[in-house]
């Protein structure tokens, strides 16, 4: 006697828009119980999908092979979890079988049955669940947004200044949720690796080691798969991780927090391009569990469902203890003498800074050492081969480095082309800058008498293990006097002695064609604002520094005020008037070709072919250009864009298309994918 199965399997792409394939099995199996079963040559893991709906015949037969195992010891992934990945595949126009995997730890994927079930028996180190007493006694504000939380329903939106407590009120949601449900699981998710740690002592301090795991890309197959586990099985009751962690089996799921929900490190940019911020919400919804999104600087998305009365709005202005927020200094570069780097108001403001014994930060988002190398006397640049981009100038190792490809070789000592040996560095990275200030700053004396010590940070700096925290912990201990870096230092850590934050170059995203980079300039730059002035006995005279050619451009005058809801008043208006997102709603099809020409007829042949799908008088196709940086590793890059003010017919559009895009064929044409809600346009 043997029972038909439906089995998701890892399949490529754009092949299984379809769905699960048909196994038999001796017994009957429940739906989300984890197998392995032949695919082709190979044997896979599969997860038991749900019976099909009668008269369901997009199934697809695998010649009805036999389930090869099932694993043992591990329990079916619930009826929500799967509801999860099938949303998520289709409104990201991916295969099922894709998503499903991809959102399994992968040493499940890697290990077979027998070598699963051995690590299954070794004692988990689920802990006690032991829940200690609360660490501080809530702010006025803080009091206020739980009480709202604990009564209302639904997602809601903690609208908090940096430095006003949002982990805070995280912990004591957290807490009061698991004394009212002595079962529940939380999942905690922040945008960026690097924050975990410090987060996850915090929850561990409140929680108990054994009550809290993590997930992320940075831990190793086997740290990742027991995390897993004891999520799965419920024995973990907190689970902190990076936009991942979204997927994370948790039964009794019951609260969803998102720190930082405005961060685009939210959206995966390959495979099934996943919002997590968007899905944890959908999440919520399904699994009847309350989300709430905190940031200083909102989405947009999400302050216009606030609006809209669709999300409620918790609101925390003030900072902790009374801090006030840094002062705003800009600094107007039309008036400076040419080529300045450091405005003498900006030195002199640090030079007092390090007088004092207090900490600067100074940031500029480009790493290396100059992002063009050139030749003095023809016009050779450092352009890659590869890429329409240049090659960046490293000169710690003196090399030439393609951020895109990865394409590296030493510097040359002549121009390549004339054979002038004079080459000059054009522009500046956080390896100059770290350079410059020192120069600038040489004569300057610690409170002790000691030389200045300058710090840099960036994916340069932090790349080897430990680098980071070790980094971290040195500005921590006060054992640096300025740090230098890219974004990487302006999001969420707790510097407690910095004072002063400088940001240089902010100006490019003002006139940017990416109707999103204001939006995100204006968050960034809050953000790194939120690093000054922690302390409250150290925030009196805390500033936030800007050198910009454009003092008076309205951004500017709202980061002034640290005025957000203006910000995002004129920023929502003008997406308005033009039913830009959240007015409107955007897919990107994205064409890579050996050449520009195939990969916009790939894309122009789509949209022709397009106008008989569903919903297609709905929808606008605008014509396919180039990408930005067009070809990356000699692969030319187009994009193509997709409108409508509907998102469920944008959604119908995309469906009855896919088919088409899978049907057309040009010359040439490498890969394709969409992009559904795309963060860069
Ligand atoms: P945010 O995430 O909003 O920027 P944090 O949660 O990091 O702010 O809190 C800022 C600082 O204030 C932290 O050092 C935190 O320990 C402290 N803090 C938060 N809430 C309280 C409170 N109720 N009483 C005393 N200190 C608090
Ligand atoms: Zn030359
Ligand atoms: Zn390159």
């Amino acid at each position: 006697m043997s029972h038909p199965v439906a089995v998701v399997v890892p399949t490529p792409a754009h092949s299984s828009l379809t769905g699960p394939l048909s196994y038999r099995s001796e017994f009957p199996l429940a739906p989300g119980t984890l197998v392995r079963v032949p695919l082709g040559r190979r044997e896979v893991l599969g997860v038991v999908w749900d019976p099909p709906e009668p008269g369901d015949n997009g199934r697809q037969e695998a010649d009805n092979k036999p389930v090869t195992a099932v694993l043992e010891g591990i329990d079916p992934l619930g009826p929500r979890w799967r509801d999860l990945v099938t949303f998520a595949a289709n409104y990201y126009q991916r295969g099922l079988g894709e998503v499903a995997l991809a959102a399994l730890p992968p040493q499940l994927r890697d290990l077979s049955a027998g070598q699963l079930a051995r690590r299954l028996k070794r004692p988990s180190g689920a802990g006690d669940g032991a829940i200690p007493a609360a660490a501080a006694e809530p702010t006025p504000e803080q009091r206020d947004a739980l009480a709202a939380f604990e009564a209302g329903e639904g997602c809601f939106l903690l609208f908090g200044a940096t430095g006003s407590g949002k982990t805070e009120v995280y912990l004591q949601a957290v807490q009061r949720l698991f004394a009212a449900d002595p079962q529940a699981q939380a999942l905690v998710m922040v945008p960026e690796i690097n924050l975990t740690p410090q987060l996850e002592e915090r929850f561990v301090a409140r929680f108990g080691a054994g009550a809290v795991v993590s997930l992320h890309s940075g831990m190793t197959h086997p740290q990742r798969l027991k995390s897993w586990l004891l999520a799965h099985s419920g024995a973990a009751r907190v689970v902190l991780g990076t936009r991942m962690a979204v997927f994370a089996s948790m039964p009794t799921l019951k609260l969803i927090v998102v720190d930082e929900e405005h961060d685009p490190s939210y959206k995966q940019q390959e495979g099934a391009r996943y919002s997590a911020r968007d899905l944890a919400v959908y999440r919520g919804r399904l699994e009847g569990a309350k989300v709430l999104l905190g940031s200083a600087t909102p989405s947009l998305e999400s302050w216009h469902a606030c609006d809209r009365g669709r999300y409620r709005c918790l609101e925390m202005p003030s900072r902790v203890g009374d801090a006030q927020l840094p002062t705003v200094r800009l600094v107007d570069m039309n008036l400076q003498p040419h080529k300045t780097v450091f405005s003498p108001q900006l030195l002199a403001a640090i030079t007092e800074r390090i007088a004092r014994g207090e900490q600067s930060l100074v940031f500029l988002n480009r790493r290396g050492y100059a992002p063009v190398l050139a030749c003095t006397s023809c016009d050779w640049k450092s352009e890659c081969p590869n890429c329409s981009a240049f090659r960046v100038f490293h000169k710690i190792d003196r090399t030439l480095r393609c951020h895109h490809c990865g394409y590296t070789e030493r510097v040359p000592r002549a121009c390549p082309v004339c054979g002038n040996v004079d080459i000059a560095p054009v522009g500046r990275g956080t390896e100059r800058l770290e350079e410059s200030l020192a120069e600038l700053l040489a004569a300057e004396r610690r409170p002790g008498g000691e030389p200045v010590r300058i710090a840099r940070m960036d994916a340069d700096t932090t790349k080897l293990k430990g680098a980071l925290e070790s980094q971290l912990a040195q500005v921590h201990a006060g054992e640096v006097d300025v740090l230098v870096g890219t974004q990487m230092i302006t999001k969420g850590h707790d510097f407690r002695r910095i004072t002063l934050v400088a940001a240089l170059n902010a100006d490019s995203a003002l006139f940017s064609s990416d109707f999103r980079a204001p939006e995100r300039l204006f968050g960034l730059l809050m953000q790194a604002a939120g690093r000054a002035g922690r302390d409250a006995a150290r925030a009196g005279g805390s500033e936030m520094w800007v050198q910009t050619w454009h003092p008076k451009h309205p951004l500017f005058t709202a980061l002034r005020k640290h005025d957000f809801p203006a910000f995002a008043a004129q920023q929502l208006g003008e997406r308005e008037q033009a039913a830009m997102p959240p007015f409107g709603y955007q897919a990107l099809v994205r064409a890579d070709a050996r050449t520009q020409e195939a990969a916009q007829a790939f894309l122009a042949a789509a949209a022709a072919a397009s106008v008989d799908v569903e919903a297609a008088d709905r929808v606008t196709l605008y014509s396919p250009v180039p990408m930005s940086v067009q070809r990356v590793a000699n692969v030319e890059r187009a994009q193509m864009l997709v409108e409508s003010t509907s998102r469920a017919a944008l959604q119908r559009f995309l469906a009855g298309w896919h088919p088409v895009l899978q049907a057309t064929r040009e010359k040439g044409l490498i890969r394709w994918a969409v992009d559904v809600d795309p963060l860069a346009i």
